[in-house]
């Protein structure tokens, strides 16, 4: 009966045992809303207090919109060649670093695109005076995808590009650019960008670096549920094989709005439902977020559904250009938390790592993990 399967998945979850693909694939298919937000709860409540939000306050700087990637899904490159590129020079980052502290913000993750002429010894110069003229801020200097590329570019390895980054002051490359970690998609949506292994395979050089790295996922693009869990469970085996490295996860929402793919964007609904799912999942991440920047105040539902964190993003041209809309009504945001009874509190940038608390067991196969 559909009942006790929910009801024996229940006791595993309350157990701490990790729940199996199938497990997290039938939840999905056919649990209601309730369920999903209770067992998620129950996970986020291992690492947790239960009415704490954090958050924090930040932008996306985009130094270009150069790229030769060609994503169908993505509504913010130019190519080389077309009318409308740019490429911000160290005054105009720093412009843009400006008007983040002038609204209180503390965290500035830079995302461009693959830029044909941009080496990884580009992106640590530029980093480390950016740096030098904003000690008192966080930088999530690159996305892993950003980094592969400029490494292939550099014609250096994985680990010598990571080494380049750290030595000159790098401390974070974040997950970004993963959307669905999956082959089959890729090869749908954008054949010249990676392999799910190579992703990995960057992932394990920015970590064995001593830099902090984040995991990310896209949903509502036309994936199909196996291609999502996939996803997860890729990231969930990463997470085990380096004694919980990443720091976050964050899911949002692919926005459909002027660009080769089109289609509708996911309900509020199904994305609170995969936030749950990937709670559940993912019992080996202390941190997961939910995607203001795609979902406003209806974001801040998703701490019933297993988050625990958020951003109030100031400005990020790439989704905005998808059809993002941003506020900097901070209040308003955070009302809609209070109004769930949730106490937001403002925090500062994460410590590099994954920080599972040792009192926090997840049992796998009979194995305790800490
Ligand atoms: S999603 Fe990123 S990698 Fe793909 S085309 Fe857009 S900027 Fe380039």
């Amino acid at each position: 009966m559909e009942t006790n399967q929910v009801d024996s998945i229940r006791e595993k979850v309350k157990n701490c045992l990790r729940v199996s693909t199938e497990d997290a694939t039938y939840l999905y298919n056919n649990s209601d809303d309730a369920t999903l937000a209770e067992l998620a709860s129950m996970v986020r409540c291992r690492f947790h207090q239960e009415q704490d939000a954090s958050y924090i306050i930040m932008a996306i700087v985009n130094y270009t919109n150069v790229c030769v990637a060609k994503c169908d899904y993505c509504s913010f490159y130019r190519l080389p060649h077309q009318a409308g590129t740019y490429l911000l020079d160290l005054e105009q980052v720093c412009a843009k670093v400006d008007a983040l502290k002038s609204l209180g913000g503390k965290l500035v993750g830079f995302n461009g695109g693959f830029h044909p002429k941009l080496r990884i010894r580009d992106y640590a110069d530029l980093f480390s005076k950016v740096r030098d003229r904003f000690p008192d801020l966080e930088f999530y200097e690159m996305t892993v995808a950003e980094f592969m590329f400029s490494c292939k570019l550099s014609k250096v390895s994985y680990d010598e590009g990571a080494q380049i980054l750290k030595s000159s002051g790098t401390r974070w490359v974040t997950g970004g650019g993963a959307e669905i970690l999956e082959d089959n998609f890729r090869k749908r949506h954008s054949p010249g960008k990676y392999t799910t292994a190579d992703y990995f395979k960057a992932q394990g050089a920015i970590l064995r670096a001593g830099m902090g790295s984040t995991a990310t996922m896209v949903i509502g693009f036309d994936e199909t549920l196996e291609e999502r869990m996939s996803h997860l469970s890729a990231l969930r085996q990463f997470q085990d094989s380096t004694n919980c490295g990443l720091t976050s996860f964050l899911c949002w929402t692919y926005k459909p709005w002027n660009n080769e793919l089109g289609g509708v964007e996911v309900s509020t609904r199904e994305y609170l439902r995969w936030l749950a799912i990937s709670r559940i999942y993912l019992d080996n991440i202390v941190h997961i977020r939910t995607s203001v920047l795609t979902k406003n105040e209806d974001a801040l539902l998703g701490l019933q559904f297993g988050a625990n964190d958020f951003d109030l993003p100031t400005e990020d041209e790439v989704t905005q250009k998808a059809g993002a809309t941003i506020s900097h009504n901070f209040e308003l945001i955070l009302d809609a938390a209070r109004a769930l009874g949730y106490v937001p509190r403002k925090r500062a940038a994460f410590p590099i790592g994954g920080q599972i608390p040792t009192s926090q067991k997840t049992v796998v196969n009979d194995e305790v993990r800490v």
